[in-house]
């Protein structure tokens, strides 16, 4: 038995009782809401609903000014023996049907995972320090526990939903940190990392600091031969943040000078690399005399330690009082106002985060005088993730890994990030594991 409902997903302002008003407002018309799920972003919500009513429903919905997206929803009655729904998947495939999720319920029988999913056995899961945030609580991410962290995730391919194509059981793959719809305006225009229920594995999911991780199977990606799990974890996220900064927000061009603050951070070890590989001239600081040497073998041309020198002077001298034309920033308040004073006329300042607190004092005299650019940036697409596991396969950038610790020690390992005493990843290992 087949029976076709109308399903809607709509963007709605987030402010409290927006979703009430909604529902109201369909109620009061007749119209009988039948499934609804919501993922909540910072501004906004995205929510998916089936209705009873298609046409009454789209109207009501354009009165209230909410962004419609009208999507068909098949509701099935299949026997219930294994492979029933592959079956079902394939002809609806052949038919040049996309189904987009399918979700299984029944007994004992039931087909074992959700249409389009892959579960992954855990080889290697690396730190992060959205994992600290996650765990100290911030208000961008409303976690509800219990919750498993961890956005880096590499392992093997253990299971597959039903209609999953491109993958095998037993192939060594990681998964893609940032999670996107592929559906909505910006996802269409390929800026998935700006995609309206963008998530995080790991902050919106549940993440790698397990024995096995479960995802979209759109979102596995195959390991390059010769790269080994550990690598393949410790890579995505820092890589990925450290692309999109230089290479797509700020342009960075070849033969411009860039300071990249703390070479021994995930971010900034990814980005000394990322900047060489683009041409330029790369200046990095550290917080201690044994980084120096490490530091200038990721390609930096001067190292300062800022426990002990006066950046801003040293980058000066370095400079023949230029300063340079990009500064990636990632720290905050502690190194802010060093980094805008450094900056050449018509320099760029890209910032992906603030790991020393939220707010920075800001002298418009610098920017409007110089001419410079704020930029912004969070992540980066899957487009640019498929370039950095090229390039990665390749050997052209290679991921430091400082420590990998055994799963059970996760406290130990996010002590040691919050003490900064690390060049490059620390990582977590459920079981030890090879060479993919
Ligand atoms: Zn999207």
């Amino acid at each position: 038995m087949i029976s076709i409902e109308t399903q809607f997903s709509i963007f709605l302002d987030n402010r409290p009782g927006a979703l009430a008003r909604t529902c109201q407002a369909l109620a009061k018309d007749g119209i009988n809401i039948l499934a609804l799920s919501i993922s909540d972003t910072v501004d906004h919500a995205v929510i998916r609903m089936v209705t009873s009513d298609a046409k009454k429903t789209a109207k009501v919905l354009e009165s209230l000014h909410a962004t419609i997206h009208e999507r068909q929803v098949i509701f099935m009655d299949v026997p219930n023996t294994p492979g029933t729904l592959a079956k079902v998947a394939q002809k609806l495939a052949e038919a040049g049907i996309n189904i987009e999720y399918a979700y299984c319920t029944g007994g004992a029988e039931q087909e074992s995972g959700y249409m389009g999913e892959a579960l992954v056995r855990v080889k290697a899961c690396s730190i992060n320090h959205l994992d600290l945030w996650i765990r100290q609580g911030i208000p961008a991410y409303q976690t509800h526990l219990p919750h498993i962290s961890g956005c880096d995730v590499s392992g093997t391919v253990e299971q597959l939903g039903p209609g999953v194509r491109g993958l095998k059981v037993g192939q060594a793959v990681f998964i893609a940190p940032g999670l996107s719809c592929f559906a909505c305006e910006f996802c269409r225009a390929g800026q998935d990392n700006l995609c309206a229920s963008y998530g995080i594995m790991g902050a919106k999911t549940d993440g790698g600091y397990a024995e096995f991780a479960k995802t979209l199977a759109r979102d596995v990606i195959p390991i390059p031969k010769g790269v080994s799990f550990e690598e393949a974890a410790a890579f995505p996220l820092v890589f990925l943040t450290a692309w999109h900064m230089l290479v797509t927000r700020a342009g960075l061009a070849r033969g411009e000078r860039v300071l990249v603050h703390a070479a021994g951070s995930g971010t900034g070890h990814a980005a000394i690399q990322i900047a060489k590989h683009a041409g330029a001239t790369v200046y990095t600081t550290v917080g201690s005399d044994a980084k120096v040497e490490k530091a200038k073998a990721l390609g930096a041309e001067a190292v300062i330690n800022y426990q002990r020198e006066d950046v801003a002077a040293r980058l000066k001298d370095l400079t023949e009082g230029r300063g340079v034309d990009v500064v990636f920033e990632h720290i905050g308040p502690q190194t802010w106002e060093g980094s805008i004073r450094v900056l050449a006329k018509g320099g760029r300042l890209v910032t992906c985060g603030a790991t020393s607190g939220p707010s920075v004092p800001l002298d418009l005299r610098y920017v409007f005088s110089r001419q410079l650019t704020i930029l912004g940036s969070m992540m980066g697409t899957r487009a640019e993730l498929l370039t950095l596991t090229k390039l990665i396969g390749k050997r052209v950038l290679k991921p430091m890994i400082d420590t990998v610790y055994p799963l059970q020690e996760a406290r130990a390992a996010q002590e040691r990030m919050l003490a900064r005493d690390v060049f490059g990843k620390l990582l977590l290992q459920p079981e030890p594991a090879g060479i993919a």
